[in-house]
């Protein structure tokens, strides 16, 4: 690729489509899909797995170094640039002499700090496009310090990309996104583009584009959308992939805001957020009251030799706040975490008024 990756994706006017299959499976499936990806114009990075990290050591686990010509001629002949996944330096070495154009760190890797550092190394001295998915885990430091890694071998065409993360027993999604991880990242890397990847979040082919409409309201700059010549019969994430024609209704489905600000919006908008911010000041003011009055209870407790945790009490206002979430239009999910917030808050605040000696303002 002549132009730097970050470039590229920061330039184009509405969004950045990477495909492919999870894994290469045959010269012949890598052909398919480049020449199906060549025809779709959104599509401008054609991705594919060449050793595979699985959980379990049955699972197929890529064809290996024997699957990088397949997939770097068929890029080549269909003018589709490509990029795939490395773990080690011997897969940095070998994509880089095969002429990959791009390569990303996996999630299991990010996770690994010795991992990404021997990748950084690796690739010092070069310029080669990474783009580094989010760990496993949600440790935003740990997502952060993997770029710094990359920073300091003085490679700077950096992406990221978000694939939710590993929890156990799952209910909706294969990885939960958490949002707010991307969004916190983000504001300490605003220089770094963030595409979304659907298919490992979602983990299931009919949920790709609830999670790419997301991606896409929260502004992030593309998508990695596995796609395969023929999903059901793929070796590997066979539920979560689509076909081209698959890939290219999604597309067509995602409602992509383009900024309209002839009406003035700017100034209305502005309006709004003013009175929103009054309502936070009185929120603030509110909580701030609801504290000292709960100072007061800690006192009482204090001299009356009373546990801070009245867990009967919180058990009785948790549920009767839980039952009034929809009169006040909220989720239970937020009601649960406002509520545990402030608790927490009330309970840092009456262990201090209870034990004053040993426990510090934080
Ligand atoms: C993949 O992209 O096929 C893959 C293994 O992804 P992740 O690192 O997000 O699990
Ligand atoms: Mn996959």
């Amino acid at each position: 690729m002549k132009n730097k990756l970050v470039d590229r994706i920061r330039n184009q006017s509405d969004l950045f489509v990477i495909a492919g299959p999870c894994s290469a499976e045959s010269r012949e499936q890598v052909n398919q899909i480049a020449q199906a990806l060549s025809l779709n114009s959104w599509v401008q990075l054609m991705r594919a797995g060449i050793w595979k990290p699985r959980t379990h050591p049955d699972s197929f686990e890529g064809l290996g170094e024997k699957a990088l010509p397949w997939l770097v001629d068929a890029g080549r002949e269909y003018g589709v640039p490509t990029c795939i996944e490395v773990a080690n330096k011997s897969h940095v070495d070998a994509a880089l002499k095969a002429g990959v154009d791009a390569l990303w760190i996996g999630a299991r890797t990010t996770v690994n700090p010795f991992a990404v550092q021997e990748i950084a190394d690796a690739l010092k001295g070069t310029d080669t496009s990474v783009l580094i998915k989010n760990p496993i885990n949600p440790d935003l430091e740990l997502w952060l310090g993997a770029f710094e890694r990359f920073n300091n071998a003085g490679l700077d065409d950096l992406t990221a990309i978000h694939r939710g993360f590993s929890i156990y027993n799952h209910a909706k999604y294969r990885n939960v996104p958490r949002w707010e991880i991307p969004i916190a990242f983000n504001e300490k890397r605003p220089d770094v583009p963030m595409i979304c990847d659907p298919s490992h979040i979602a983990g299931n082919r009919k949920l790709l584009l609830e999670v790419s409409q997301y991606a896409m309201d929260l502004n992030f700059d593309g998508l990695m959308i596995e796609t395969h010549p023929n999903p059901n019969r793929a070796l590997s994430d066979a539920k979560q992939q689509v076909d081209a024609i698959g890939l290219s209704s999604l597309l067509e489905k995602l409602v992509l805001r383009q900024p309209d600000f002839s009406q003035d919006v700017g100034t209305m908008i502005d309006e709004i957020r003013d009175k929103v911010s009054i309502l936070d000041d009185q929120l603030f003011d509110i909580l701030s009251d609801r504290m000292q009055l709960s100072e007061e209870v800690g006192i009482l407790k204090r001299e009356n030799n009373i546990t801070v945790l009245q867990q009967e009490h919180w058990n009785q206002l948790i549920s009767k706040r839980l039952t009034q979430s929809n009169d006040y239009h909220l989720t239970n999910q937020f009601v649960r975490t406002l509520m545990d917030a402030i608790h927490q808050e009330s309970i840092r605040h009456q262990t201090r008024i209870m034990n004053p000696k040993t426990t510090k303002h934080s």
